[in-house]
């Protein structure tokens, strides 16, 4: 005999709406798995009368989010609207109420995720978010629970589709950013205003959940060091890739070494080819967690999308009702604020592509200007271009003070026409 467990949703858009099906299609073999009897009693969506392709009846679906919340005939909330408000306030009551919570909300719990964790673990009640980074796949739960047990070192991530998606283009194609833009709206892997994805906005609101889990810290998007792929031409692509690496829009989340402080950036970077994250190809997402005893791991697959970000959903609903008729609930604990490394004092190696007049001394002008800022070169090489020459360099590791201080030195050296090459190395 299983017991029932009664979902309200608030939000039927791609995710909801695929949700919806899921759920029509397997309520009763995850019944006959797990004893739980799934169902949807109630929708809010913002327009109540427009189809939404499910098998739901047209009465299930109303404007009121807080007559969800409060339904008695809803035991459990799937918050799908996105958003802060009424997000934060309907998830703040449902939990209020002994209501567990799944959500798929990054830009939320990027934002508020401190206060909500704090307020689940108070009501002890569930609140999961497994979609909220990397849609479909399973990364959260590993790295809350089975990882539990190990300090984590660094965590990188492709989180970000529509990104990673224009940034193979340009590396398999040869092709131009503005093209491959163009290319990935006509396809629908890019919004009609891509601001959010190519400025790295809502990588940064994924690295803020990244860290907050792998650091057990209060971080939020607006810690992130955010820089966007706008700036990357085919000329650093094909350059990156005549030196053996491909760059990739990266989220990462470290501890710094030698100190308690956590860095969290997201920006381009080259990423050698032999590495795993450089073979993350398309629209697919995939995160790498250094830990210290377990070493590397990485995780692949669909980062977005409605059907695999339902899967996750659902997958976090099954935990949450189990436990609902358990009486217990996942702890997430307490997460404080730390203190975080700018982004001048971290450590990288770098690219640095610098188009120079083709004329003796010059070299040595530019390696003087190196060594007098403690910057020593792995790598160098040249290339003619008519009056000019490229010269690229590849960095020892160096601190981003001093590169960015060799940059603007360079400029005053009156031989270097532009500089306009300047990219992190990560992952040797
Ligand atoms: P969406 O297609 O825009 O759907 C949002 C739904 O919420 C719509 O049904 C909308 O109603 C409803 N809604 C919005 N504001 C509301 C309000 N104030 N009151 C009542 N209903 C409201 O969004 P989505 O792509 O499904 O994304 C949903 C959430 O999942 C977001 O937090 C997003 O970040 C997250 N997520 C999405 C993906 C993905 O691939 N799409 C992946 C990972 C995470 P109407 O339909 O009537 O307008």
């Amino acid at each position: 005999m299983s017991e029932s467990v009664r979902i309200g949703l608030l939000g039927c858009g791609n995710v909801g709406a695929a949700f919806v099906n899921l759920v029509n299609e397997r309520a009763n073999a995850i019944a006959e798995r797990t004893g739980i009897q799934l169902s949807i009693t109630k929708v809010a969506v913002r327009d109540a009368k427009a189809n939404r392709g499910t098998s739901l009846p047209g009465d299930a679906f109303v404007t009121d989010v807080n007559s969800v919340v409060e339904d008695p005939n809803v035991d459990l909330i799937v918050e799908v609207m996105g958003g802060i408000s009424p997000a934060r306030e309907a998830i703040t009551a449902a939990l209020g109420k002994g209501k567990p919570v799944v959500t798929a909300n990054k830009a939320l719990l990027a934002e508020t995720g401190a206060e909500m964790f704090a307020v689940a673990d108070a009501t002890g009640v569930d609140l999961l978010f497994e979609a909220a980074v990397a849609g479909g796949i399973p990364f959260i739960r590993p790295l809350r629970e089975s990882l539990r047990g190990e300090p984590i070192g660094r965590v990188m991530g492709i989180v970000n589709g529509t990104t990673n998606f224009i940034l193979s283009k340009m590396t398999e194609e040869g092709a131009d950013y503005a093209d491959v833009l163009r290319e990935a709206q006509r396809l629908g892997f890019a919004e009609a205003d891509p601001t959010a994805d190519v400025e790295a906005f809502d990588a940064a609101s994924k690295c803020a959940i990244i860290a907050s889990i792998a650091f057990a810290a209060d971080v939020r998007a607006a810690d992130v060091h955010r820089e966007g792929i706008t700036s990357i031409g085919a000329a650093d692509i094909a350059i990156a890739r005549r030196l053996g690496y491909v760059i990739k829009l990266l989220a990462i989340a470290e501890r710094t070494k030698g100190s308690n402080q956590l860095s969290v950036r997201v920006h381009p970077a080259m990423v050698p080819v032999t590495h795993p994250l450089a073979s993350v190809r398309d629209a697919y997402n995939a995160v790498f967690v250094e830990g210290a005893a377990v070493g590397s791991l990485m995780f692949y697959g669909r980062g977005a999308g409605g059907d695999p970000t339902a899967s996750a959903v659902l997958g976090d609903v099954i935990d949450a009702a189990v436990n609902l008729k358990k009486g217990t609930h996942a702890m997430l604990g307490s997460f404080v604020r730390p203190a975080f490394t700018p982004i001048d004092d971290t450590t990288s190696e770098y690219l640095l592509s610098l188009e120079v007049l083709d004329q003796p001394g010059v070299l040595h002008a530019i390696t003087g200007v190196f060594a007098k800022n403690g910057v020593s070169i792995r790598a160098a090489e040249q290339v003619g271009i008519g009056e000019s020459a490229r010269l690229v360099f590849i960095t020892h590791s160096a601190r981003e003070a001093s590169v960015q201080q060799c940059l603007r030195e360079f400029g005053s050296l009156g031989v270097v026409k532009r500089s306009d090459g300047f990219i992190r190395v990560v992952g040797q």
